[in-house]
């Protein structure tokens, strides 16, 4: 069946490991994150056995696909309201950084007779989730009254909304913040989680302040890349996935569109560049499945033109003669790409 996501498992594992290894070089512990992949628990699985120490991932529906691992699970996203049963009920940890929200999962917690653990977030600058670290002082005190949450750790989230890259500056006033909390309140934070694939280039200097002991790493393993400045992580590989779709016409056509020019499928205006005649073919995926623009034709003289919901065009033009309709494309992906590939019910995924 194509379109399918070809996942090879040594790979994989092997990406793992070289980060892991890395990390616990530096006395770091790595949390696997599994939503771009819709938490398949047999990549989970792969990531287990090459020393992650938990998972970790954004929606509790993908928790609950992976709660048969031996391991704790790590819900990332601050928890809805409509969920705290549910989290209390499938997640070990949850990250938090509203009092309301923490108060309703002690209540859930309470309800359910388990102590809920949890990661208290603070915004260092990004600006998505956390806690102001000014208010550190304010808000502590009121989340440590809830008797059925136990404070596990602090941590932050870089390089998500804001693009703001993590340095020993701000690595710093996060292990401040621990310091501070730890003397003040009397009590151990286990975890003092200094980000995701964006730290873990400080892995490679000494400039990752010694408190922070945990990393929750998405991209760096599924790509093997870096996510401050894109740089491939030396020994891991770009290729664990492909995308693999089949050609369903080829032909040779116009390089512009003949006929009065209004909209495309997706309400823009198509600009087109003149090349005259070009070898053009279609491969059977679209915009429903994947985002064209984060993928990389393995053929380098290939060219993506464009995409509607189900039909992707590209150029053949520099490799005309050595493709043909049912011939089939392989396609190296960027993190978004992989994210909706694995979402779209239509893409098949295969281990190897
Ligand atoms: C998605 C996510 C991660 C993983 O990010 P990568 O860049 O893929 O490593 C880590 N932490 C949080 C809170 C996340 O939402």
């Amino acid at each position: 069946m194509y379109p399918r996501v070809v996942i090879n498992k040594t790979k994989l594992k092997e990406n793992t490991e070289i980060i892991v290894n890395k990390a616990k070089a530096k006395d770091i512990h790595i949390f696997v994150v599994t939503k771009v992949h819709s938490a398949d628990i047999n990549l989970a699985r792969i990531c287990l056995e090459a020393g992650v120490s938990a998972v970790a991932d954004s929606r509790i529906q993908n928790l609950i696909k992976l709660k048969e691992l031996p391991c704790e699970k790590i819900l990332l996203r601050l928890p809805m309201l409509s969920e705290v049963e549910d989290v209390v009920k499938f997640a070990d940890i949850s990250f938090n950084s509203e009092l309301e929200t923490i108060e309703a999962l002690n209540q859930a917690a309470m309800n359910q007779g388990i102590k809920h653990r949890i990661v208290v977030m603070f915004d260092l600058g990004d600006l998505r989730e956390g806690f102001l670290p000014e208010d550190v002082d304010q808000v502590m005190p009121l989340i440590l009254k809830n008797e059925w949450i136990k404070v596990e750790g602090i941590g932050v989230n870089l390089t998500c909304y804001g693009g703001v890259i993590p340095t020993p500056d701000n690595l710093s006033e996060l292990t401040a913040l621990a310091n501070h909390i730890e003397k003040t309140y009397n009590l151990t934070l286990n975890i003092v989680s200094g980000g995701n694939s964006s730290s873990l280039y400080l892995l490679d200097g000494d400039s990752l302040p010694n408190r922070i002991n945990n990393l929750r790493i998405g991209e760096g393993i599924v790509l093997g890349r870096e996510a401050a400045y894109g740089e491939q992580i030396p020994g891991t590989h770009d290729d664990a996935f492909i995308l693999e779709a089949q050609i369903v016409e080829y032909k040779f056509k116009n390089s512009v569109p003949r006929g009065l020019i209004g909209m495309d499928a997706f309400g823009n205006k198509p600009i087109f560049e003149d090349q005259g005649m070009i070898q053009r073919g279609i491969v059977a995926i679209g915009r429903q499945d994947v985002d064209h623009t984060n993928l990389i034709p393995v053929d380098e003289r290939l060219k993506i033109l464009g995409a509607s919901s189900d039909h992707m065009i590209l150029d053949f033009t520099l490799a005309k003669s050595d493709y043909k309709v049912g011939d089939i494309l392989s396609f190296k992906m960027e993190y978004g790409a992989m994210l909706k590939l694995f979402t779209s019910e239509y893409v098949e995924k295969v281990i190897l």
